[in-house]
C-alpha cells in the first residue's frame, strides 16, 4: 500500500500491517476473508471441482471463494456454493468447521493475503452439480483417489487433509 485511503497522502509503514500517513492516519492492512466447502456423499466420496481460470487452471479445488464486502462467513460460503456448483443450503448439512489458513492469491499482478475458513458437509439426497463460473468440473471421487498435491490452494489442501484423516480415523 503506498497511499491513505483517508487523504491521499503517502503511507509509511509502521510495523507488520500497520500504516500511518502525515495526518496521523492509521491504515491496517489486513487478510481478506475466504472460504470454501469439501461436500461428502454418503460413499464418503469428496466434490472435487477444476479450476477454469488462472491462478492454478486445471488443478483441484473446493467450491468457494471470497466474502463480498460485509458477508458474513454462512452467507458467503452458501452464496458461493449456489454460484460454482449450484447447491443451496437445503442439499447439504450445516456446515461444519475444519480450520483456517493463510494463503497468497496472485490477482492481476497484486499478492493478496487470504485468510481462508474451510468447511465441511454432508450432501442430502441427489441433487444435481452444475458447475459454473471458475469452476470448469465438478465430480465426486473416493477421498483416497484425491492427490492432495494436486489441489491448488494451501487453505484447501490442509482442509481436505484434516477431513480424510478424520473421516479414516471414524471421527465425523
Ligand atoms: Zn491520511
Amino acid at each position: 500500500m503506498n497511499f491513505c485511503r483517508r487523504c491521499g497522502a503517502s503511507l509509511e509503514l509502521v510495523n507488520n500491517h500497520v500504516y500511518t500517513c502525515k495526518n496521523d492516519h492509521v491504515i491496517f492492512a489486513n487478510a481478506s476473508p475466504a472460504s470454501c466447502m469439501w461436500l461428502v456423499n454418503d460413499r464418503d466420496e469428496v466434490l472435487v471441482a477444476t479450476r477454469a481460470i488462472e491462478p492454478g487452471k486445471g488443478l483441484l479445488d473446493a467450491p468457494g471463494g471470497f466474502n463480498d464486502g460485509a458477508e458474513t462467513y454462512e452467507i458467503a460460503l452458501a452464496r458461493e456454493l449456489e454460484e460454482e456448483v449450484g447447491l443451496t443450503p437445503s442439499d447439504y448439512t450445516r456446515p461444519e468447521y475444519l480450520l483456517s489458513w493463510l494463503d497468497k492469491y496472485d490477482y492481476k499482478g497484486e499478492q493478496i493475503d487470504v485468510l481462508s475458513n474451510v468447511y465441511w458437509a454432508r450432501q442430502i439426497g441427489s441433487p444435481t452439480i452444475n458447475p459454473q463460473d471458475d469452476v470448469g468440473e465438478a465430480t465426486f471421487m473416493p477421498i483416497a483417489d484425491v492427490d492432495p498435491d494436486k489441489i491448488y490452494f494451501d487453505a484447501v489442501r490442509q482442509g481436505f487433509i484434516v477431513l480424510r484423516d478424520r473421516l479414516k480415523q471414524g471421527s465425523l
